[in-house]
């Protein structure tokens, strides 16, 4: 057979499974959103739509994967917390990042309308992608922590950056201004411009993060078993209370 004298080709694929016992990361983010935000016409410094948007999309992914535990978000960026057991195709990676990628894309243009109806999609967004492998869950959270401290510093920085130049600086002049500024500087400075950073919403300053909710959720005998209570909420998670009272997201049993 033609078809058999031909396989041979196959051995010049490229695999490479992820080691066992190990937490799978991935991180998606837009590619060249700066771009993308410009021409969508987003808010600055903060597009709420897009970031429900972004969450709606996570969302989709938890419904979809069952072994994704956790998603944490902000700007263009998701990062999915996948079981250390999983066996998601045979823990391929470029099977669990090519599907993570691909439904994250599909779900964004697919929900686009819902949450910008006045606004075109006027060219197909892309999302890069990265795994990463965690072998012990403490990194896991401190990957966690990384992600959230970043989502402050640059929300802080884009609050301060965005006022400077609504009031009249370019943009060069408002970078310029914000160099080598410590965060108690910025706080003032927003101040001044009658913003308290505290009293902005939860989504900017802290990011989203998206699991199943197994302790609220209802014994509903009408609901399939397998579909999962997926909530949105904006929770501190360097702390530890957050982890404190769901135990269970990260347990893996
Ligand atoms: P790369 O392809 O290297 O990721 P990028 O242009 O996407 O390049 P990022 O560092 O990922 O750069 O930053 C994302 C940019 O997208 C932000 O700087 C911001 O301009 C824009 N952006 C993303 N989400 C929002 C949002 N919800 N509201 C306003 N702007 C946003
Ligand atoms: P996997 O996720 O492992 O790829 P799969 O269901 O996509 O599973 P494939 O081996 O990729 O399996 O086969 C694709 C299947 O999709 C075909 O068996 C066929 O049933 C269906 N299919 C794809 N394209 C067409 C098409 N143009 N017309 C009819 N059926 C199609
Ligand atoms: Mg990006
Ligand atoms: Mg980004």
């Amino acid at each position: 057979m033609l078809t058999s004298k031909l396989e041979y080709v196959r051995e010049f694929e490229s695999g490479n499974k992820l080691p066992n016992f190990n937490w799978i990361v991935v991180r998606i983010d837009g590619w060249h959103f700066h771009k993308f935000a410009e021409a969508h016409r987003f808010e600055k410094p903060n597009d709420a739509r897009a970031l429900n948007l972004m969450n709606a999309c996570a969302a989709c992914m938890l419904e979809n994967f069952p072994d994704i535990l956790f998603a944490y978000g902000d700007s263009d960026e998701y990062s999915f917390i996948w079981r250390e057991k999983t066996n998601f195709c045979g823990r391929m990676e470029s099977q669990i990042l090519s599907q993570s990628v691909s439904l994250f894309t599909s779900a964004y243009v697919m929900k686009w309308k819902e949450f910008f109806p006045t606004q075109d999609l006027i060219y197909p967004p892309a999302f890069d992608g990265r795994v990463i492998c965690y072998p012990k869950i403490k990194l896991v959270r401190d990957y966690l922590n990384w992600r959230q401290a970043d989502c402050h510093i640059n929300n802080q920085f884009n609050t301060c950056f965005w006022a400077l130049v609504k009031s009249g600086k370019s943009k060069s002049q408002a970078q310029k201004f914000l160099q080598g500024t410590q965060t108690a500087e910025k706080n003032r400075l927003l101040k001044e411009f009658g913003i308290d950073y505290g009293d902005l919403p939860a989504m900017f300053r802290k990011g989203s993060c998206v699991y199943e909710d197994k302790s609220s959720a209802e014994i509903d005998e009408q609901k399939d078993p397998k579909c999962r209570n997926v909530v949105i909420d904006h929770s501190d998670i360097i702390g530890n209370e957050f982890w404190n009272q769901h135990s269970y997201i990260l347990s893996d049993d």
